[in-house]
């Protein structure tokens, strides 16, 4: 039976969404992978009770997250139940939707009749009432924006999430929603973006879209799904993601030499700042105050634990700044 540890609340920073009231863990979990049917179910256990331990509070999930598409959240609705029963008001539950669920016009994208509808699926396979954090994955060519923005704010006042976001969205799709929502006194608080060392679009002007906007950033993939650590530079280890037939997103022809050339670099910056590169890279995205979080994967307990680790040191000189950016130019 697992009890919480009393001293979880002691290290972990919580950061303010934008304006919003919510606070978010500087690092959060996502269940993105590892929390399908092909993974150990006491391994998922082991993860999140650790995570919880060490006063990570929000984990993120999604309709499709599995495989198969729907599991991760089943997994999740059963250690909820087992493992944190009583804990729900201290726990920051995201879901989404936005690609391909099931079969026949309703089951991807943005319509509404998709978005509600994919919303009490996800309640029910986490046995939950409501979540705390609803996005819309990513952006419909096809469907008005103002349709999908309708269907959050009903989401919203149907009491099935606390909050919207979005993910996905580039910073002129994102300032159109916003301006949406805002006529709809929805309160649109978070931008789901990928942003790490190895992608930096977010730059541009999303985080500025935000930043005017009073709203938030939470970073995926911060670790570029394990390339900003130092597992890869010799190699692809047998247990990694990049060597899991079940998992498609990362390949070994995907780890190529001047990307590794590039983490050789950062690797030795990081060991000069007494770091992991693993540490760095979270501690980097976390740089700008509109980045709430960095939402991170794990695959083992003891990664959870180094990464939450990365809050020892968030500070950056310029010099070491101004180095990054000199190994990742072009
Ligand atoms: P990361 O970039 O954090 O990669 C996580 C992977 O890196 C782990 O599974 C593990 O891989 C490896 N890793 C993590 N920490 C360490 C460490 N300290 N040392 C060595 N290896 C480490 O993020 P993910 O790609 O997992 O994505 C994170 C979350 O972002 C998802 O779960 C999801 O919630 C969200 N997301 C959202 C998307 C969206 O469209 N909104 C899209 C994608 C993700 P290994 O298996 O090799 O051990």
């Amino acid at each position: 039976m697992y009890k919480p540890s009393d001293k979880r609340y002691d290290n972990m920073t919580y950061n303010r969404v934008g304006n919003s009231g919510l606070k978010l863990p500087a690092i959060s979990l996502g269940l993105w992978n590892n929390f399908g049917e092909p993974d150990s179910f006491e391994n998922q256990r082991a993860m999140l009770t650790r995570a919880f331990d060490l006063g990570i509070t929000h984990f993120d999930l999604a309709n499709n997250y599995g495989p198969p598409a729907g599991s991760a959240e089943e997994n999740f609705g059963r250690i909820l139940k087992k493992d944190f029963a009583g804990f729900r008001d201290e726990l920051v539950i995201s879901s989404k939707a936005g690609f391909h669920m099931w079969d026949g016009p309703y089951g991807d994208w943005g319509s509404k009749k998709y978005l509600v509808s994919s919303l009490d699926q996800s309640l029910k396979r986490m046995d939950l009432d409501y979540v705390d954090i609803f996005y819309h994955h990513r952006p419909d060519p096809d469907t008005p924006l103002e349709e999908t923005m309708q269907a959050l704010d009903l989401i919203v006042k149907q009491g099935k999430a606390l909050y919207v976001g979005i993910s996905n969205y580039d910073a002129e799709q994102t300032k159109q929603a916003v301006k949406i929502l805002k006529e709809q006194k929805t309160p649109f608080i978070i931008h789901q973006a990928s942003y790490s060392m190895l992608n930096r679009w977010v730059e541009e002007s999303l985080l500025d879209v935000l930043k005017s906007n009073g709203a938030g950033a939470i970073a995926f993939v911060p670790l570029a799904q394990g390339l900003l650590t130092s597992k890869y530079l010799k190699g692809v280890p047998k247990d990694s993601r990049a060597s899991k037939a079940h998992i498609p997103f990362l390949n070994e022809k995907d780890i190529k030499e001047d990307v590794i050339n590039k983490v050789i670099e950062l690797n030795e910056l990081a060991r000069l700042r007494d770091q992991s590169l693993a540490q760095m890279a979270l501690a980097w995205v976390l740089r700008d105050e509109t980045v709430s979080s960095a939402l991170i994967g794990a695959s083992k307990v003891s990664q959870i634990e180094e990464n939450v680790k990365t809050l020892d040191n968030l500070h950056f000189s310029s010099d070491e700044l101004a180095k990054i950016n000199e190994i990742l130019k072009d």
